[in-house]
């Protein structure tokens, strides 16, 4: 179905179940994304700007409609971790800036600059070779460049010598543009802000050292969803809003506000209603047996999905508002899990793999807790195979989008807009 002016499909589709398609979906609500932008907007004011995060396919929500949806809720950038996590975007239509905030390979720097890409540079050699490029594709408009700080992460990033250097270096070139310094926090979760302070200091000093030496470092920025739950003091000129912005807690030790709400639930159906003995045995392994005369669902959704085979008898899914607990190993495809005593079900009955309590579902959180990780590699492992439908504006989008398509063949021409 072609997009329409806004660049969304059509909507008019009243359930999820009217639409054709595998019935193990994602539902990602973007009034809800839009909603959670505008509010952490809210939060750091209007002399601050937002740079969602999207990458990891939008953290598993999908990165095109998330992009479009922050974009709609204010965000002023985008930032991703690749390249062509970048271009997918770009080949949807969006004209916003996108910083890519990893180190790339050279191979990568013609594709970034065709595709106006912001760049994250830590070195002099590195900022050399882009700065030849620029000269060798004879663009129009200089590269934009963000020049991150390593202040105590110890992961991407140059030391406060090596940062200002190639700040140096960036705004002396004509072919570039120094767009922005920042840091990134290593541990602005921890109950106390001793080392995001600390951080904040150093990324101050490569600040001060810029200033003197006349160079306007663009816009900085430092603060993730922790920094920005937990204080206005490192809002510089941008924060990079990534986990808040998707409805979901960085951290048990930061509470997210309540007007923040997560957007995505995961969704199934029954396909197949079994009938348990005692001494009956469920899937591989023979793990779970029945002990009285009871009921199983099937339901298509396994690990190959990203429904973790840690969750093998541990979870839960939501089944008519309540607990269903799986039976079992999680198999690749498929999880079994009981019906609790009392319950009528039949197939085609909806289930809600993730989702909220009032659904009898756990939340991403709760996976999360269930499978000692955190809700980000919940979200980042939902797999491509699953696909994605959305809410815009109140209405269900009718058509699916893969959730994780390979990003479209390079387009030399530039894109503007679809709106
Ligand atoms: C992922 C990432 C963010 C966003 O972090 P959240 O905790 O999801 O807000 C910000 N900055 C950088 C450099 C990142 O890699």
């Amino acid at each position: 179905m072609p997009p329409t002016r806004s660049g969304m499909p059509p909507t008019g589709v009243r359930s999820l179940w009217e639409l054709p398609g595998r019935p193990t979906r994602a539902l990602i609500d973007l009034d809800a994304i839009v909603a959670n932008t505008a509010y952490l907007q809210g939060m750091v004011g209007p002399r601050t700007a937002l740079m969602a995060v999207v990458k990891a396919n939008g953290y598993g929500h999908g990165a095109e409609m998330i992009a479009r949806a922050a974009v709609t809720g204010g965000a002023e950038q985008l930032a991703v971790a690749t390249v062509d996590e970048a271009t997918a975007i770009r080949a949807a239509g969006l004209a916003a800036p996108i910083l890519v905030l990893g180190p790339i390979h050279p191979s990568e720097i013609e594709k970034a600059l065709r595709h106006d890409l912001s760049l994250t540079l830590c070195s002099t050699t590195f900022t050399g070779l882009v700065e030849r490029t620029a000269e060798r594709l004879y663009l129009s408009a200089p590269v934009s460049c963000h020049v991150k700080v390593d202040t105590g992460m110890h992961r991407f990033g140059a030391e406060a010598d090596q940062a200002v250097a190639v700040a140096e270096r960036v705004s002396a070139s004509r072919r570039l543009r120094l767009d922005g310094v920042f840091t990134h926090f290593a541990d602005a979760d921890a109950p106390d802000e001793d080392f995001t302070a600390q951080q904040a200091s150093g990324l101050d000093a490569v600040l001060r050292r810029l200033h003197q030496q006349g160079i306007d470092p663009g816009t900085v920025h430092a603060a993730n969803s922790a920094a920005i739950l937990r204080s206005r003091r490192y809002d510089y000129g941008m924060v990079r809003a990534g986990i808040a912005l998707y409805g979901l807690p960085p951290s048990d030790v930061v509470p997210l506000p309540p007007p923040l709400r997560p957007a995505l639930s995961i969704r199934s159906t029954v396909s197949r209603v079994i009938d348990l003995g005692p001494g009956d045995s469920v899937g591989y392994g023979r793990t779970y047996h029945s002990t009285t005369r009871e009921q199983a669902v099937l339901v298509p959704i396994g690990y190959a999905d990203g429904y973790r085979r840690d969750l093998s008898s541990l979870g839960w899914m939501g089944m008519h508002g309540v607990r269903a607990p799986v039976a079992g190993r999680v198999s690749m495809d498929q999880t079994v899990v009981r019906v609790p005593t009392n319950l009528r079900v039949r197939g085609g009955d909806e289930i809600v793999v993730v989702g909220s309590s009032v659904d009898g579902a756990p939340t991403t959180t709760d996976l999360a807790r269930l499978l000692n990780t955190i809700p980000y590699e919940i979200v980042a492992g939902i797999a491509a195979r699953v696909p994605r439908y959305y809410i815009w504006r109140g209405e269900l989008l009718s058509t699916a989008r893969p959730g994780n398509a390979p990003p479209r063949v390079a387009s030399t021409t530039p894109l503007t807009d679809a709106s």
